[in-house]
């Protein structure tokens, strides 16, 4: 056994109110500057809808990730050995229009308007031209027409539901939504690492954190078409490709990544995971349905003796493993089984996980209480957002997968309402539990997870890594020297 560590996330997505919070927060601390108008390390979506870039999850279109070629996985973009191909134009990337062109008001006519009849307005420039612009795409462009037929019915997700499903998803009555915020999975068979032809992207030794080292880097891009979720981005000012960092330097002072600290729905929570190196390939190469299951299977129990001792001698630090038996990631990823990667058949093994949302997919709100829990299970098999379209977000298709999941969020919704409305008999409750193979102590720890904690037990960020920023050698402003940006200072006005 090979066993590392691995910094990894789950997202409780009943619990995000879309407040992109966590968006401007990245903004503001990494992506607010010339060159990086665009870039959202962190964005917030809508399902059903097209997201950020335009369609990404569509890999006939863009290319990335891996594919299965018998025993062996290849790059889908062809990765190194393509480039020379590429040199001059890789057809394969996002183009400025499937991201949006940043744009800004001019601010100033509100006050410096001549006095007239009409109300002064702030009208729309490009931060491109600087020339006045007509807004038609943006981050969240879904959000502003969520549940809009002309956006969800484009989602690649959707696509590929049978005429039943959509005609489903699409009822009037039956409109559906809800948020999907994405940052870099950190992934562990991360596709921008192997795509680049200038090693200039590196998975950190000491916790998996991704990044790209701005000296090496020569903008080939063929990490933005590597990445499946589209979450590098070529900085046109720097010339350099960037990615979000996992908020590392605020990690290494023991503080919790922007996006997770500012999230107002705290939803956000993060831990050390132990896995085993070895095992990378043979998970990857699994069928699309199994990749859900592999992927749990190849991470350890921490406080399993045995794992310990073998993590002892791959050399990690009892720190690490401390901190990992007390990740909240793992015990929503393994000890509940409640959350799941997104889009395994990418084949990346990303590391950010994702509670399934529950809420929208369930219309049960009004059928009374005598049978909820039968009225629950029902409505699960034809629930307002088609199931195999949660299954081909977080499954590879394996609606079993989700299925499970939701039996354990229902019996978590059934027997709090038992505790604090007391109108449930405790045999449905407990029915409801057997159903979901968890117990009622499982139950109430997943409800404190979900609904009580405080940020320390949400945001478990091992010590060790204060630590090793020494050897890491790296504070904030010393990363925006290197990546060109140098001292903070307002971008240069074109208008
Ligand atoms: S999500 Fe994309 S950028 Fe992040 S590690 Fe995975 S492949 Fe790389
Ligand atoms: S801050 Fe939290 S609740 Fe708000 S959009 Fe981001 S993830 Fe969702």
């Amino acid at each position: 056994m090979n066993i590392r560590a691995q910094i990894s996330s789950v997202f409780h997505l009943d619990k995000c109110i879309g407040c992109h919070t966590c968006s401007i927060a990245c903004k503001n601390l990494w992506t607010d500057r010339q060159g990086a108008e665009y870039m959202w390390w962190n964005n917030v979506e809508t399902k059903p809808g097209t997201g950020y870039p335009t369609k990404w999850e569509d890999q006939n279109q863009y290319q990335g990730g891996w594919e299965k070629a018998g025993d062996e996985l290849t790059l889908k973009s062809g990765g190194r050995g393509s480039l020379l191909g590429k040199l001059f134009h890789n057809p394969k990337l996002p183009t400025m229009d499937d991201y949006y062109e940043p744009f800004t008001f001019k601010y100033g006519d509100l006050t410096s308007a001549p006095a007239g009849n009409d109300q002064p307005t702030a009208r729309p420039v490009s931060m491109v031209s600087g020339k006045p612009m007509a807004i038609e795409a943006g981050p969240n462009w879904d959000d502003d027409l969520s549940g809009s037929k002309s956006y969800a019915a484009n989602d690649p997700g959707v696509v590929r539901l049978s005429a039943g499903e959509q005609a489903q998803m699409f009822a009037i009555e039956k409109m559906v939504m809800f948020h999907l915020p994405r940052i870099c999975n950190h992934c562990l068979n991360a596709g921008c690492v192997a795509g680049c032809p200038s090693g200039a992207i590196y998975k950190r030794g000491e916790d998996g954190i991704v990044l790209i080292n701005q000296d090496k880097c020569r903008g080939w891009r063929m990490c933005v078409s590597a990445c499946p979720y589209k979450k590098t981005y070529y900085g046109w000012n720097t010339g350099k490709s960037e990615k979000c960092l996992l908020c590392y330097p605020r990690q290494e002072a023991g503080e919790a990544p922007a996006c997770f600290h500012s999230c107002v729905g705290r939803i956000r929570y993060l831990g050390v995971l132990l896995y085993d190196a070895d095992r990378i390939k043979e998970t990857a190469l699994h069928e699309d349905s199994e990749l859900a299951a592999a992927q749990r299977a190849i991470i350890l129990d921490p406080s399993d003796p045995q794992v310990q001792a073998e993590a002892r001698k791959s050399g990690l630090p009892e720190q690490l493993l401390a901190a990992a038996q007390r990740s909240p990631v793992y015990k929503f990823v393994k000890e509940w089984g409640i959350a799941l990667p997104l889009h395994p058949e990418f084949r990346t093994l990303p590391m950010l996980f994702y509670v399934p949302p529950l809420l929208p997919v369930l219309s049960q709100a009004n059928q009374g209480t005598q049978k909820l829990a039968e009225e629950f299970f029902t409505t699960l098999a034809q629930a307002r957002l088609p199931l195999q379209y949660l299954a081909g977000l977080f499954a590879g298709g394996n609606l079993e997968e989700v299925k499970a999941v939701y039996r354990r969020l229902i019996a978590v919704r059934l027997q709090r309402r038992q505790t604090s409305v007391g109108d449930l008999a405790e045999a449905e409750v407990a029915k409801a539990r057997d159903l979901a193979g968890v117990s009622a102590a499982q139950v109430e720890a997943i409800y404190r997870m979900t609904a009580l904690t405080r940020i320390r037990e949400r945001i478990v960020v091992p010590p060790l890594l204060r630590e090793q920023a020494v050897e890491a050698g790296m504070d904030p402003e010393e990363y925006k020297r290197g990546m060109g940006f140098g001292a903070r200072r307002p971008p240069k006005r074109r208008w």
